[in-house]
């Protein structure tokens, strides 16, 4: 039995991992040119989830890879104004150290490459598919060719090509909120700007006029090679807060989104405000907060979907890659266990995962509202 992978995101390499150690044939084709290609983003918040999925999909050696290039742990999670006053606080004690509470994207994607080799084929980017003859599924490629296995999974993110073909009708909704997503590197220079809390986990720092900004470190157990570690900020406000249509917003250079960031904290603390004026204006994006409308289950077959490819979530919580490892975790217990075929592996698959996925878009937008209430 062989297993197509479209897209090695968190969830996609994830799910390889888990498939490549249980002994099934896998073959990841990934859109990126090489996996340095792209910066991907920056940090991610992993929870117990996160945590569960990770150990139950990974083999030791590449779990140690992901904890050793992780962040060192964070204990609290904190929201203040704009005045930098602190309104609430929560605090995590005595978290294991063999769990990880935050990984960068980069180092993980590293991390869940290891032991694939000749598994993950990048610059391969999925354009749709179809059913053979005998029952199978033929993946065509924009690059030309095609690969052919006995089952699809799209783990290929918020756009994903598979969904597209699997489910034309399922839509995503704009959330009505645009995220300036950049980062300051902590060095001898800057370490002293950040403030105690902020050095302890996640921040968020909400403003009078309803948009707000988060903001986390990441300082590496072990830097991956040309790391550095950073304070993640990400600003978040509507298109007329921003005052730029998103016709010119995704066309901006990075360093016009940074001022544009420098703008809305223009009247905040001095101290927020230095952590914005010492970014790295070169690590400015924007994006679109995203939510993915709940779809009804679907009739079985060779072909499912995983993580943001079904379930776009925004990032409120910190919860949409949490999600796609637990994908990764249920789908690959019931392959590795199908006993009477993998069409009913995949229907328990989709039977946990569909109601799991699109209740956690439901907190998850409840959350954002929560943070941007003014
Ligand atoms: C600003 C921000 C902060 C976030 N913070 C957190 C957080 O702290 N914690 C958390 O749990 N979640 C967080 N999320 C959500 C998280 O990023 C996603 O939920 C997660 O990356 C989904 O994983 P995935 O594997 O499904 O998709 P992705 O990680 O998006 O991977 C999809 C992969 O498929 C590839 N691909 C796309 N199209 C094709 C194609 N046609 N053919 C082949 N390959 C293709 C892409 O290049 C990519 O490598 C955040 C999101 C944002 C935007």
């Amino acid at each position: 039995m062989s297993i197509l992978i479209a897209g090695a995101g968190i969830g996609g390499l994830a799910l390889a991992q888990a498939l490549h150690q249980g002994g099934l044939d896998v073959a990841v084709f990934e859109r990126d040119p090489t996996p340095q290609t792209r910066n991907q983003g920056y940090r991610l918040h992993i929870d117990a989830n996160g945590n569960a999925a990770l150990r139950a999909c990974l083999p030791a050696r590449v779990l140690a890879e992901v904890r050793r290039t992780s962040g060192v742990n964070g204990d609290l999670v904190a929201g203040y104004n704009q005045r930098l006053e602190r309104l609430t606080a929560q605090t995590f004690p005595g978290i294991s150290d063999t769990e990880v509470t935050h990984v960068d994207r980069n180092a993980i994607r590293q991390a869940l490459l290891t032991g694939l080799d000749g598994r993950v084929h990048f610059g391969r980017t999925v354009t749709g598919y179809r059913l053979t003859g005998t029952g199978r599924v033929r993946v065509r490629f924009a690059e030309g060719g095609t690969a052919e296995g006995d089952i699809l999974i799209g783990a290929d993110g918020v756009n994903s090509a598979v969904r597209r073909q699997l489910l034309p009708r399922a839509t995503l909704r704009d959330a009505g909120f645009r995220c300036l997503y950049g980062r300051m590197t902590i060095d001898a220079a800057t370490a002293g700007l950040v403030p105690a809390d902020f050095n302890r986990g996640f921040c968020w720092v909400g403003a009078d006029a309803g948009h707000g900004a988060g903001f986390a470190p990441v300082r590496f157990r072990e830097r991956p090679d040309g790391a550095r570690d950073y304070l993640m900020i990400a600003f978040v406000a509507t298109p007329e807060q921003l005052g730029v249509p998103d016709e010119r917003l995704f066309t901006l250079p990075p360093d016009a989104l940074w001022r544009m960031a420098a703008d809305l904290s223009a009247d905040w603390h001095p101290a927020l405000r230095a952590l914005v004026a010492h970014a790295d204006a070169a690590s400015f994006f924007p994006i679109t907060i995203r939510a993915s409308e709940r779809v009804e289950p679907w009739q079985p077959g060779p072909v499912t979907l995983l993580g943001d490819a079904i379930h776009t979530m925004p990032p409120a919580g910190g919860v949409g890659a949490n999600t796609a490892l637990q994908d990764a975790a249920t789908l690959s217990s019931q392959l590795l266990c199908a006993a009477s075929g993998f069409g009913e592996a995949i229907q328990a698959y989709e039977e946990v995962m569909l109601p799991r996925g699109f209740d956690t878009i439901d907190r998850s937008l409840a959350m954002l509202t929560h943070m941007l209430a003014a």
